[in-house]
């Protein structure tokens, strides 16, 4: 099995809920098994406008799904928890993102892996290092530590809040 790393963010419609909501449904995925949830890390919004505060987490996913497979059905799942797209980086109902897929390195126009924003990232970068630690190897031979090191925390916070029983 591959290990994939997802990333989850909801500021919209009860986001604790959302995410709760998901990490149920990625846990009931074909040729899956969860492995690790992190926490509920709060941060305020970056994007157009006045947003509501945003709640991040990420899952680690054991899974035999391809990587477009795997995409596809983390989409299906954000449609059903009623997502609707409007203006990009807009608020949202859940939003799911392949962080990593193993050591693979995809570049097509629908998917790219790592996820190219998650080194700027603090609320990926953190709870990631929550669940796989500082030693996780990227695909381009850089440390997760290394990475955290250089993304500040700035407003982020670890809620303490779990989202599996
Ligand atoms: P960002 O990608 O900066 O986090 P976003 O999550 O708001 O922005 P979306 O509107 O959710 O962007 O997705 C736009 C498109 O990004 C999707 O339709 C999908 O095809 C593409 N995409 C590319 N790489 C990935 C990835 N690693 N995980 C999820 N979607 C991806
Ligand atoms: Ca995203
Ligand atoms: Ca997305």
């Amino acid at each position: 099995m591959i290990t994939a790393y997802i990333g989850l963010g909801s500021n919209l419609l009860d986001p604790l809920a959302q995410l709760r909501k998901a990490v149920r449904a990625v846990a009931d995925l074909p040729q899956s098994r969860l492995r690790r949830v992190s926490n509920a890390y709060r941060s305020a919004a970056v994007g157009p406008g006045e947003q509501p505060d945003y709640l991040n987490a990420v899952i680690q996913l054991d899974t035999d799904l391809e990587a477009p497979r795997l995409l596809a059905a983390l989409q299906a799942i954000e449609q059903h928890q009623g997502r609707v797209r409007t203006v990009r980086w807009g608020p949202r109902s859940l939003d799911l993102d392949i962080l990593l897929y193993g050591d693979a390195r995809i570049d097509s126009p629908t998917l790219s892996v790592p996820h190219p924003a998650m080194r700027e990232r603090n609320f990926v970068l953190y709870p990631l290092a929550a669940i796989a630690g500082p030693q996780l190897l990227l695909p381009d031979g850089e440390y997760l530590g290394t990475l955290t090191a250089s993304c500040p925390r700035g407003d982020l916070v670890d809620t303490g809040l779990r989202l599996v029983d």
